[in-house]
């Protein structure tokens, strides 16, 4: 009995990570190259060739990068909303100026859960200014995996499929401070900031405080800002706002990293 997360790079230059049970292994988005991928699974002891399917939240480039060379070196089945593989084959047109073909694509509904081998998968819709934007939960022997980064805010939505999870893996993307005196064009600030741009520490310190139900043994802080955040910072506002409902003792809080992979997390 067994369910990981392996989470290989998070953040704006590439997203990628690994669900796994004891018989199925999934990777979740696509973001940094296939050579850096495999290399990543290398230093974790994973092969590859172990993964069952590809599975897209989104198609900004920091989540479908070594998306195309992945899915022609692997030959699994790529799983992605209509929406979202159409805005995929878009941005590939335009560079090649033909068509991508993705040999085995396997179209999911945000709101329709599916199977991948033993593992559950239910995908929901998030606030993101992408084509057809998703977060996951994933569920395998008992065990409930919530997975959400890039989004704007938490609406209620979101809020229920985070309930009973056992692994949190939520965004921590920028200090609003550290944002709003921080180099980015105002434009690019606004975005951020939307409600279809990225998640705050402070919001996520919200949601702890307000609406968190303390299940987790672990929570993962993604996708954070190399810019506008700092991994301490963004620990501390996410422990401090655990510690308030007595929840810190529960919870073990973890920093994904842009430029290698956490251990794995094994339930
Ligand atoms: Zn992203
Ligand atoms: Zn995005």
């Amino acid at each position: 009995m067994s369910l990981a997360v392996s989470m290989l790079a998070s953040g704006s230059r590439g997203n990628c990570a690994i669900v796994a049970s004891a018989c199925t292994k999934i990777l979740l988005d696509a973001g940094i190259s296939c050579r850096e991928t495999f290399k990543r699974m290398k230093t974790l002891g994973e092969d590859p060739r172990s993964l069952a399917a590809i599975l897209i939240t989104h198609e900004h480039s920091d989540h479908i990068y070594g998306l195309a060379t992945l899915a022609k070196r692997l030959r699994i089945p790529v799983f992605m909303t209509g929406a979202t593989h159409q805005a995929w084959a878009r941005a590939m047109r335009d560079e090649n100026g033909e068509r991508p073909q993705m040999e085995k694509l396997e179209r999911f509904e945000s709101g329709h859960r599916f199977q991948v081998g033993d593992i559950e998968v239910r995908p929901f819709t998030i606030p993101h200014d992408a084509a057809d934007p998703v977060g996951f939960t994933f569920r395998a022997e008992g065990m409930k995996v919530g997975f959400v980064t890039d989004l704007g805010y938490l609406p209620i939505s979101v809020r229920d499929h985070l309930r009973g999870c056992d692994v949190l893996v939520m965004e921590s993307n920028h200090d609003l401070e550290m944002l709003r005196v921080g180099p980015y064009p105002w434009a690019v600030k606004q975005r951020v900031m939307s409600r279809v741009g990225h998640l705050s520490n402070e919001a996520l310190a919200n949601f702890f405080i307000n609406d968190y139900d303390n299940s987790a043994t672990f929570v993962v802080l993604a996708h954070l800002s190399e810019q506008n955040n700092h991994p301490e910072i963004a620990r501390r506002e996410a422990e401090r706002a655990l510690a308030t409902r007595g929840g810190l003792f529960h919870n073990r809080v973890l920093l994904a990293s842009q430029s290698e992979a956490l251990e794995p997390i094994r339930l």
